[in-house]
């Protein structure tokens, strides 16, 4: 999947979260922050190849990203498992952690913001030709539907014509039917 797809399926899973889950008091800026780190999140997992889109989007990304992708081991293997979600979870927890002395923002939304665009972004590629290794360090690259033939190819046209229009259409059917809640949600918990 691109950098884009990855966005909007992130934000389709925040979405769906705020959609379906009890509503939380938030400050503005934390609504913000987490904003911020869902969409982060959801292209974290490409931190282990060069190309990865975030890199793109920060400066100095390209040289940053020779030192960092070595140590992933390559494209789609531990930040593409279940092993990697707790790896991650657990480094930008402390990040945060660390950062909450400058930065006053109810940190546990931002962790859950990062972590529902980082497994948004497994399950998208879960969909694609080469599929996760969940399973990670078991070898097995499982894909949806089992037949690679019948995957997606990324930046495809199936991906572009049908997979992000998909995605647009769930955030419409989701705005649509939880219209009262995301507004109640809007107007009177972000603080
Ligand atoms: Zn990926």
């Amino acid at each position: 999947m691109t950098g884009r797809t990855h966005d909007l399926a992130a934000f389709t899973a925040l979405t769906y979260t705020v959609a379906t889950q009890p509503l939380q008091e938030m400050s503005l800026a934390t609504a913000i922050v987490a904003f911020s780190a869902n969409m982060i999140g959801g292209l974290a997992p490409d931190i282990d190849q060069p190309t990865g889109a975030l890199w793109n989007r920060v400066r100095g990304g390209k040289i940053a990203s020779r030192f960092i992708t070595p140590f992933l081991g390559g494209h789609r293997f531990i930040s593409h498992s279940i092993l990697g979600i707790f790896l991650f979870g657990f480094v930008v927890g402390k990040f945060l952690e660390v950062s909450s002395s400058v930065l006053i923002v109810e940190m546990d939304v931002v962790w859950w913001a990062f972590m529902i665009g980082f497994v948004s972004h497994l399950v998208m590629d879960t969909f694609n030709k080469e599929g996760v290794p969940w399973l990670f360090p078991i070898p097995i690259r499982i894909g949806i539907p089992p037949l690679k033939f019948f995957r997606l190819k990324t930046g495809g046209l199936l991906e572009k014509s049908f997979v992000f229009p998909a995605l647009l259409m769930a955030n419409i059917y989701m705005y649509f039917i939880h219209y009262s809640k995301i507004l109640d949600f809007l107007r009177n918990y972000i603080k």
